[in-house]
């Protein structure tokens, strides 16, 4: 690790002036050291953001709530407010890492992580996003967990955040903060597709820092679904977030968001389009009818053109045809053989077609249980 300066700012003002080139804020470490160690980063300066009071509350806010960006995971999933009004961001949350990374890793540091990808946390691997001349070598190596969808720009990694599709499904808000005061950014808008030369993931100038995240009114009727290989410590290979607007007890419209699929949270709004205003049907007891996965959504993608899925969203249940779904699952098939297949053309195939009808399956597509 190349040395650097510490520094523990007590206000925001103080924070943005120490930042800018050759330094990097640090939160709870859980991405950040990794990087400094590999000599993937080498700041100057180290400005730790802990010591800032105010940025690690979580309050009412108008109708919503306010998330301070020093909010841990732990304390995320512990509160009850948001707990009761945004599942959708705590069954994200509960997907990230392990307990012991849940209690240093903090929202903000979620969402300004740096890109999934093996070579770029590698030292050994020059890369464009690394500011090196050179192709990208995920494009003919190992790609599998690379993005499927923006894959025509110079790096292909996914997106890193877990929380940001849900924060995307949630429409939620960001406070940024920087030498000219405060602004606010839709999370929506806060992410970046890579461009020649230009290496940050979001829009963050060097010298400024998120502050908080607003959420608007409850959202009790929203839910995420991370397909991971193992139950924990692990990263997701396909993920979606999806949040119901009701009127009533009719769902009118949806918002949905991928996520590790593409270089930023990747809002679906074919899926969206395909929404049709639901009511739960009487028969069923209304949306009061939950089963024993409540929490969590259980997806079988089969062979079947029909391609339903369940949507388990506490406390109801609806079956709808969810193009998105598809995506996920088949992704997370078919990025692994045609990776290990053609690996040098998969980076540059066109993204599939999601937008219309349920596509046919050109390959039999695994089930993903998750209870
Ligand atoms: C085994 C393992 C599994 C993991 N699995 C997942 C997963 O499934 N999903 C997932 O999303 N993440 C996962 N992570 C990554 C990581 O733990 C999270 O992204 C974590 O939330 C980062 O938060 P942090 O507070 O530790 O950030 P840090 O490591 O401190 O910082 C991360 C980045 O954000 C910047 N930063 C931090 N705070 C701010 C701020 N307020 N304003 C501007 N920039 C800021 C830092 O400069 C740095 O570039 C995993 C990590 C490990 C080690
Ligand atoms: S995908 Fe992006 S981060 Fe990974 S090696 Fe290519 S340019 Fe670098």
């Amino acid at each position: 690790m190349k040395a650097f300066t510490y520094h523990s700012p007590t206000n925001e003002q103080a924070a943005v002036r120490l930042l800018g080139a050759g330094a990097v804020p640090l939160a709870g470490g859980s991405s950040l050291l990794n990087l400094l160690k590999e000599r993937v980063l080498e700041p100057e300066r180290v400005v730790n953001l802990k010591a800032i009071p105010g940025l690690a509350g979580i309050e009412a806010a108008g109708e919503g709530l306010r998330i301070g960006a020093n909010v841990t995971l732990a304390a995320l999933l512990e509160n009850a407010e948001v707990r009761r009004a945004y599942p959708a961001l705590v069954q994200a949350a509960e997907t990230v890492g392990t307990p012991q990374i849940r209690n240093v890793a903090t929202v903000g540091g979620n969402l300004c992580a740096p890109p999934a990808c093996w070579y770029y946390t590698h030292e050994g691997f020059p890369c464009p996003r690394k500011g090196a001349d050179h192709a990208c070598p995920a494009k003919a190596g190992e790609n599998e967990y690379h993005a499927i969808f923006a894959t025509d720009g110079p790096c292909v990694a996914v997106h890193a955040s877990s929380l940001a599709p849900a924060l995307v499904a949630l429409g939620a808000r960001l406070r940024v903060v920087g030498p000219g005061g405060a602004r606010e950014v839709e999370v929506e808008k806060f992410f970046r597709l890579p461009r020649a030369g230009e290496h940050r993931e979001n829009v963050l100038a060097a010298d400024e820092i998120v502050t908080h995240v607003t959420l608007g009114p409850a959202r009790p009727r929203s839910a995420t679904y991370a397909v991971l290989h193992k139950e924990s410590h692990d990263w997701p290979v396909g993920l979606a977030s999806v949040s119901l607007q009701m009127d009533g007890d009719t769902a009118r419209a949806a918002r949905v968001c991928l996520g590790a699929v593409a270089p930023v949270p990747w809002r679906a709004p074919g899926a969206e389009a395909a929404f049709p205003p639901v009511r739960p049907p009487p028969e069923r007891g209304g949306w009061g009818f939950t089963t024993a996965g409540m929490g969590r959504l259980k997806s079988t993608v089969g062979p079947s053109p029909a391609f339903t899925t369940n949507f388990m969203l506490p406390p109801c249940s609806l079956r709808v045809s969810c193009s998105s779904w598809i995506l996920v699952a088949k992704s997370s098939a078919s990025r692994t053989l045609r990776s290990r297949t053609d690996r040098t053309t998969y980076c540059s195939a066109r993204p599939m077609a999601w937008s219309g009808p349920s596509p046919t399956p050109t390959r039999m597509a695994p089930s993903f249980t998750s209870e």
